[in-house]
């Protein structure tokens, strides 16, 4: 069975192109969720084997949501997407229980690797 993945992330456009990685590598992109409330909501409704998360979105921010998926679920497996300066916030993610990061913009490669090494 295909490795269920919920991509989230404030931008249609960085969704897209993580989808586009992913759906070409035989990832199923079970949900997509634009900020981290709805993150929080499509996680307990798929169960997903991966998340990638953005940290900064309106409403509820990718660390916070972040948190609140550990909570429900201690073995969540999320990946953080972050945008160039974001460091102290990635430091933050990694100690919340995020698994590795990304930083945009994506390179398929690399987005490849952090989830080979997460999934383990
Ligand atoms: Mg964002």
């Amino acid at each position: 069975m295909a490795t269920k993945v919920l991509i989230v992330d404030d931008a249609a456009f960085m969704r897209m192109m993580i989808k586009d990685i992913l759906t070409k590598n035989e990832f199923e992109v079970v949900a997509e969720a634009a900020d981290g409330q709805q993150a929080i909501e499509l996680y307990k409704e798929h169960s997903p084997d991966l998340v990638t998360m953005d940290i900064t979105m309106p409403e509820m921010d990718g660390i916070t949501s972040l948190k609140e998926i550990r909570k429900m679920d201690a073995d969540a497996k999320v990946i953080m997407c972050s945008a160039m300066g974001q460091q102290a916030m990635v430091i933050d993610a990694i100690q919340a229980g995020a698994k590795d990061f990304i930083v945009k913009p994506f390179q398929a490669e690399r987005v490849l690797e952090a989830i080979n090494k997460t999934l383990g």
